[in-house]
């Protein structure tokens, strides 16, 4: 089966989520991987050498000064005359705010199924398959494509943990682009939300998020000496967003973003459905509330009742102690 794997990139990089999907497909049996990657002229060749550590067959480069930045209508119709032109069975990508905006379009272009936000992905018999949450997370539908291809599906970010590295040197391609019209382009991005070198949320592989009980922005700050220390990234819960203590890129759940870290740490979260539909997928969920029988201790892995304010500082000292 012959896999095209959407590469996003961000500040000059490949992002996380979208070498985990390659270093996956590149070790499924019978299966050809290319990378495509999108970009403004002359921007991607410094990136291939992140992508030949999991060394695909081919990297496709489309390079059109319409694509140095994002645009749903450019990236679309891109990424499907790629598809349609390199002969692609499945086409996949990392879930991520831009392929969530996109990927659909990519799909109603090629006219063909698409799963988004798959926990697990695999092949058998030369077709994906996949398994998806639906309802919040309650229950998992598998998932079987039908009809045309390329068979599309969008994975979570660490929901499949990054394989080995596997070096090598992919066959590097220009694909020769037309971005079509695009009614509304960004010409400058002149100001980033969330702090510079900051993991982003989606792809953070620990996180420690606070809720209304912080009771002020300020009061975060325990939280991002935390954090600092082991090197995790803020979230909220909508509470604590609403009432102004975070931005709302930092939100974790139904209305905010969907994380899937090894660690997740709530503090003063109560455990909302809304708030768990964002971070159930978490290896190791920790909490820390006043209330014993707060929802949240229903889905954390450790628990313990006591006053985030005494336990968030010593818990900061203590990793102090055995963090590097
Ligand atoms: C359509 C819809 C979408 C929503 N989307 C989201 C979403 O994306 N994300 C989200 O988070 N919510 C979302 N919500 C809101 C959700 O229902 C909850 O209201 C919200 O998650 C509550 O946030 P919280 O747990 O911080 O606050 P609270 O529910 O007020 O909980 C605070 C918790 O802190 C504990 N506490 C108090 N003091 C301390 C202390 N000193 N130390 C330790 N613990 C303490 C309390 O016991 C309590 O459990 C949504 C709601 C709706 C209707």
């Amino acid at each position: 089966m012959k896999v095209l794997v959407y590469c996003e990139t961000a500040n000059g990089k490949v992002k996380k989520g979208s070498l985990e999907l390659l270093s996956n497909i590149v070790s499924w049996p019978g299966t050809e991987a290319h990378a495509i990657l999108l970009g403004a002229p002359a921007s991607l060749e410094p990136l291939v050498a992140q992508i030949n550590k999991f060394a695909p067959q081919s990297v496709h480069l489309a390079e059109h000064a319409a694509l140095a930045h994002y645009s749903p209508e450019g990236f679309a119709k891109v990424v499907a005359d790629a598809a349609k032109s390199l002969g692609a069975e499945a086409l996949v990508a990392s879930v991520s705010a831009q392929t969530k905006d996109f990927f659909p379009r990519v799909a109603v272009k090629l006219d063909t199924g698409m799963a988004s936000d798959c926990t697990e992905l695999s092949t058998s018999g030369g077709k994906l398959e996949a398994k998806r949450p639906l309802y919040s997370g309650k229950c998992f539908a598998s998932v079987e494509f039908l009809g045309a291809k390329p068979h599309i599906a969008t994975v979570r970010p660490n929901a499949l943990g990054l394989k080995a590295e596997k070096p090598g040197s992919a066959t590097v391609n220009k694909l020769s682009v037309d971005p079509g019209t695009i009614r509304a382009q960004v010409k400058e991005v002149i100001a980033k939300a969330g702090g510079a070198g900051k993991a982003d949320l989606t792809e953070a592989d620990r996180i420690v998020s606070g809720g209304r009980a912080l009771k002020s922005a300020e009061n975060f700050k325990i939280l991002e000496d935390l954090a600092n220390v082991i090197g995790a990234t803020v979230g909220a819960s909508r509470a604590a967003v609403d009432a102004g203590y975070r931005p709302h890129s930092d939100q974790v759940g139904q209305t905010g973003k969907t994380v899937s870290p090894t660690l997740y740490m709530a503090f003063g979260i109560s455990g909302a459905i809304q708030h768990l539909a964002g971070m159930r997928s978490s290896k190791v969920i920790v909490a820390v509330n006043t209330v014993p029988d707060a929802a949240i201790f229903q889905k954390a892995d450790y628990g313990t009742v006591g006053d985030l304010f005494q336990i968030v500082p010593a818990l900061t000292e203590e990793f102090k102690k055995v963090m590097h």
